[in-house]
């Protein structure tokens, strides 16, 4: 793996139009404390999209995606400076997802802390109104005391399938079991958590991926496809290793019966299931007594 550090000028990305600025409750910014990923020679790296947008392909043009990460040296002081700037009442308009470009708690993260060092800053700052963190990394678990004291903040752990057989024979990935267990230590903790299931890939039964869901703790389920959520209706995906790996992989059918064995169940548990980018962008502001 090939790591750098990096400086650059802005932590803080706007979100004006895409996935991340879609309805009902859109986010404003996206925060990426790393460029590139390291699980990018996983699974999930089959199908990235990161790995297609300008600031991974303009930057390391003959690089293989997953093969080497920027640590943004600056990421926490840019981020300490644009909210110390901010009027309160622009701070709390911030819905923050961090991250769309990389895993926030990807390997180098273990040794750099870029994330945790991002998290000391927004923990300075309580009138935000939301932040995502957004990984399939076991490693989150290493801050869940600094998720406590930031009031919007939401853990979002992936998981992708219940068969852990099914990603191993592909190229691997953090294990499931674990990610299980984080989204179980963030209830137990007090810490917001929803688990996203995007890309939904192939997966044991409807029901019995739709119950260790429903029972994981997650306050939150959110089912996506490549097919609604890569960005481009599937045409991404349909460039990448993963395509060619998995033959079915345009098929949503799988993906909205799970669906809707959830939304038929979720309601009495008091948890909330939304649909890709509806899904994603469907945390309500925060409200005060
Ligand atoms: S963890 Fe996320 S950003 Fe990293 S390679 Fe996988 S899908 Fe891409």
């Amino acid at each position: 793996m090939d790591i750098t550090a990096v400086e650059v000028k802005h932590v803080l990305t706007p979100q004006r139009k895409g996935f991340l600025a879609g309805g009902p409750f859109p986010f404003t910014h996206a925060l990426s404390a790393y460029t590139g990923c390291a699980f990018g020679q996983t699974t999930c790296g089959m199908y990235c999209y990161a790995q297609f947008l300008p600031n991974w392909t303009m930057r390391n043009p003959m690089l293989a995606w997953g093969t080497a990460v920027g640590v943004k040296s600056n990421a926490a002081a840019l981020l300490e400076k644009a909210l110390a700037a901010m009027k309160p009442e622009t701070r709390r308009s911030l819905r923050i997802f961090m991250s769309s470009t990389t895993d926030p708690y990807q390997p180098p993260e273990r040794t750099y802390q870029m994330t945790r060092h991002c998290l000391e800053v927004f923990a300075r700052y309580p009138d935000l109104d939301l932040l995502v963190i957004q990984t399939r990394s076991p490693l989150a678990e290493r801050d869940l005391p600094l998720m406590q004291r930031i009031p919007y903040a939401w853990l979002s752990v992936t998981i992708e399938t219940d068969d852990q057989g099914y990603l191993t024979s592909l190229k691997g990935g953090p294990l499931l079991q674990r990610r299980w267990s984080l989204v179980r230590a963030a209830r137990e903790a007090g810490v917001l958590t929803q688990i996203t299931v995007s890309p939904c890939l192939p997966f044991s039964s409807v029901e019995r991926f739709g119950e260790r869901l429903l029972q994981s703790g997650a306050r939150r389920l959110i089912v996506d496809t490549p097919m609604d959520g890569d960005g481009s209706h599937g045409e991404r995906t349909a460039r990448t290793t993963f395509a060619v790996a998995e033959p079915r992989w345009n098929e949503t059918s799988p993906a909205h019966r799970l669906y809707d064995y959830l939304a038929a169940h979720a309601s009495s548990l008091d948890i909330t299931v939304g649909w890709s980018n509806a899904g994603f962008c469907g945390i309500p502001p925060r409200t005060y007594d």
